[in-house]
């Protein structure tokens, strides 16, 4: 798996949508690349500020992530 595979894999692995044999391919690339543990952990930040943008109409993150990519995410998450 490349570093660009592994990030078009994240939703659908974030929403529990792949396959055992996928989820393996992913976590040995997990294992192996510092960069794409870093960039999974940014994902999941951009997730928790996006839920926290909902949970507090106003505050400043609302303003800075972009109401579509929030929902995107947050319905990604919630397809299980
Ligand atoms: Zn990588």
């Amino acid at each position: 798996m490349t570093c660009s595979e592994f990030t078009e894999f994240l939703d659908a692995y974030l929403a529990g949508d792949i396959s055992p044999a996928e989820r393996d391919e992913f976590k040995r690339h997990l294992a192996a690349c510092k960069q794409c543990v870093d960039y999974l952990a940014t994902y999941e930040r951009t997730v928790k500020l996006g839920k926290d943008a909902f949970e507090e109409p106003g505050c400043d993150v609302a303003d800075k992530v972009p109401e579509d990519l929030v929902k995107a995410i947050l319905a990604a998450r919630n397809r299980k």
